[in-house]
Protein backbone atom coordinates (compact mmCIF):
# COMPACT_ATOMS: atom_id res chain seq x y z
CA UNK A 1 0.00 0.00 0.00
CA UNK A 2 1.06 3.80 -0.59
CA UNK A 3 0.67 6.39 1.03
CA UNK A 4 0.09 9.79 -1.12
CA UNK A 5 -1.40 13.86 -0.31
CA UNK A 6 -3.99 14.92 -2.12
CA UNK A 7 -2.38 16.72 -4.75
CA UNK A 8 -0.24 13.76 -5.90
CA UNK A 9 -3.21 11.89 -7.12
CA UNK A 10 -3.46 14.72 -9.50
CA UNK A 11 0.40 15.15 -10.44
CA UNK A 12 0.35 11.47 -11.11
CA UNK A 13 -2.28 11.93 -13.76
CA UNK A 14 0.32 14.47 -15.76
CA UNK A 15 3.50 12.56 -14.69
CA UNK A 16 5.64 12.20 -18.32
CA UNK A 17 8.83 11.24 -16.49
CA UNK A 18 9.80 14.99 -15.58
CA UNK A 19 10.69 15.84 -11.97
CA UNK A 20 13.06 17.55 -8.92
CA UNK A 21 15.95 14.77 -9.58
CA UNK A 22 16.86 11.62 -10.72
CA UNK A 23 16.06 9.86 -7.48
CA UNK A 24 12.99 11.71 -7.31
CA UNK A 25 12.48 10.17 -11.08
CA UNK A 26 13.12 7.55 -10.19
CA UNK A 27 10.77 6.74 -6.89
CA UNK A 28 7.64 8.39 -9.06
CA UNK A 29 7.87 6.22 -11.76
CA UNK A 30 8.13 3.04 -9.86
CA UNK A 31 5.02 4.60 -8.31
CA UNK A 32 3.65 5.53 -11.51
CA UNK A 33 3.87 1.96 -13.46
CA UNK A 34 2.73 -0.06 -10.67
CA UNK A 35 -0.46 2.10 -10.27
CA UNK A 36 -1.07 1.72 -14.31
CA UNK A 37 -0.30 -2.38 -14.50
CA UNK A 38 -2.48 -2.60 -11.35
CA UNK A 39 -4.92 -0.22 -11.16
CA UNK A 40 -5.94 -2.57 -8.04
CA UNK A 41 -3.03 -1.23 -5.63
CA UNK A 42 -4.54 0.36 -2.47
CA UNK A 43 -3.48 3.81 -1.57
CA UNK A 44 -3.91 5.72 1.93
CA UNK A 45 -4.41 9.25 1.76
CA UNK A 46 -2.30 10.83 4.39
CA UNK A 47 -1.95 14.70 5.91
CA UNK A 48 1.49 16.15 4.29
CA UNK A 49 4.78 14.66 3.34
CA UNK A 50 4.18 11.37 1.62
CA UNK A 51 6.27 8.70 -0.12
CA UNK A 52 6.92 10.99 -2.82
CA UNK A 53 7.98 13.99 -1.19
CA UNK A 54 10.40 11.82 0.62
CA UNK A 55 12.96 11.90 -2.75
CA UNK A 56 12.41 15.17 -2.66
CA UNK A 57 16.19 16.37 -3.13
CA UNK A 58 17.81 18.79 0.02
CA UNK A 59 18.79 20.92 -2.81
CA UNK A 60 16.42 24.24 -3.84
CA UNK A 61 13.53 25.12 -1.93
CA UNK A 62 11.86 22.21 0.29
CA UNK A 63 7.82 23.05 -0.31
CA UNK A 64 6.14 19.75 1.41
CA UNK A 65 5.53 21.52 4.07
CA UNK A 66 4.64 24.79 2.43
CA UNK A 67 0.72 25.76 3.76
CA UNK A 68 -0.50 26.51 0.22
CA UNK A 69 0.57 23.07 -0.42
CA UNK A 70 -1.84 21.33 2.40
CA UNK A 71 -4.37 23.77 1.14
CA UNK A 72 -3.68 22.48 -2.57
CA UNK A 73 -4.05 18.77 -1.21
CA UNK A 74 -7.41 19.89 0.96
CA UNK A 75 -9.51 21.36 -1.91
CA UNK A 76 -8.49 18.38 -4.42
CA UNK A 77 -9.33 15.85 -1.48
CA UNK A 78 -12.65 17.97 -0.87
CA UNK A 79 -13.26 18.15 -4.74
CA UNK A 80 -13.00 14.29 -4.80
CA UNK A 81 -15.17 13.57 -2.32
CA UNK A 82 -12.11 11.80 0.22
CA UNK A 83 -10.58 12.11 3.45
CA UNK A 84 -7.52 12.12 5.14
CA UNK A 85 -6.57 8.16 6.38
CA UNK A 86 -9.30 6.52 3.72
CA UNK A 87 -7.84 3.51 2.23
CA UNK A 88 -8.78 3.01 -1.44
CA UNK A 89 -7.64 1.57 -4.51
CA UNK A 90 -6.22 3.57 -7.40
CA UNK A 91 -9.19 2.53 -9.53
CA UNK A 92 -11.38 4.15 -7.06
CA UNK A 93 -9.37 7.16 -7.50
CA UNK A 94 -10.24 7.29 -11.38
CA UNK A 95 -13.97 6.60 -10.54
CA UNK A 96 -13.45 9.76 -8.77
CA UNK A 97 -11.75 12.01 -10.85
CA UNK A 98 -14.53 10.76 -13.70
CA UNK A 99 -17.25 11.60 -11.68
CA UNK A 100 -15.79 14.97 -9.34
CA UNK A 101 -13.28 16.38 -11.21
CA UNK A 102 -12.53 18.53 -14.65
CA UNK A 103 -9.54 19.22 -16.86
CA UNK A 104 -10.19 22.59 -16.16
CA UNK A 105 -9.96 22.45 -12.30
CA UNK A 106 -5.81 22.00 -12.83
CA UNK A 107 -5.96 26.30 -13.82
CA UNK A 108 -7.53 27.03 -10.22
CA UNK A 109 -6.28 24.37 -7.66
CA UNK A 110 -2.81 24.24 -8.81
CA UNK A 111 -2.79 28.24 -10.01
CA UNK A 112 0.70 28.50 -8.42
CA UNK A 113 2.35 25.52 -9.61
CA UNK A 114 5.59 25.64 -11.93
CA UNK A 115 4.76 22.66 -13.67
CA UNK A 116 0.92 24.00 -14.51
CA UNK A 117 1.85 25.59 -18.12
CA UNK A 118 3.03 22.42 -19.45
CA UNK A 119 -0.63 21.47 -20.12
CA UNK A 120 0.01 17.92 -19.15
CA UNK A 121 -1.97 17.52 -16.15
CA UNK A 122 -5.23 18.37 -17.69
CA UNK A 123 -4.11 16.42 -20.48
CA UNK A 124 -4.25 13.16 -18.06
CA UNK A 125 -7.40 13.93 -16.24
CA UNK A 126 -9.00 14.26 -19.87
CA UNK A 127 -7.53 10.57 -20.58
CA UNK A 128 -8.70 9.44 -17.23
CA UNK A 129 -12.45 10.40 -18.66
CA UNK A 130 -11.57 8.49 -21.63
CA UNK A 131 -10.78 5.92 -19.71
CA UNK A 132 -7.58 5.41 -20.93
CA UNK A 133 -5.82 5.11 -17.18
CA UNK A 134 -2.57 6.53 -17.01
CA UNK A 135 -0.34 6.92 -19.70
CA UNK A 136 2.64 4.42 -20.66
CA UNK A 137 6.11 6.36 -20.05
S1 LIG B 1 -0.10 21.44 -11.89
FE1 LIG B 1 1.51 20.87 -10.40
S2 LIG B 1 0.47 20.36 -8.46
FE2 LIG B 1 -1.07 20.41 -10.11
S3 LIG B 1 -1.24 18.29 -10.75
FE3 LIG B 1 0.26 19.25 -12.09
S4 LIG B 1 2.26 18.91 -11.18
FE4 LIG B 1 0.71 18.46 -9.62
Amino acid sequence: MYKLRGHHLFCLLGYRGMGYSEEYVENMTHLHQTLRENPNTLIQLVKGPDQLCEKYPNSGKYHCQDENIYERDAVILEKMGLKIGQILSWKDIESCIRKFVVPTDIQIVCETCSWRSYGVCEEGIREIHEEKGLRKL
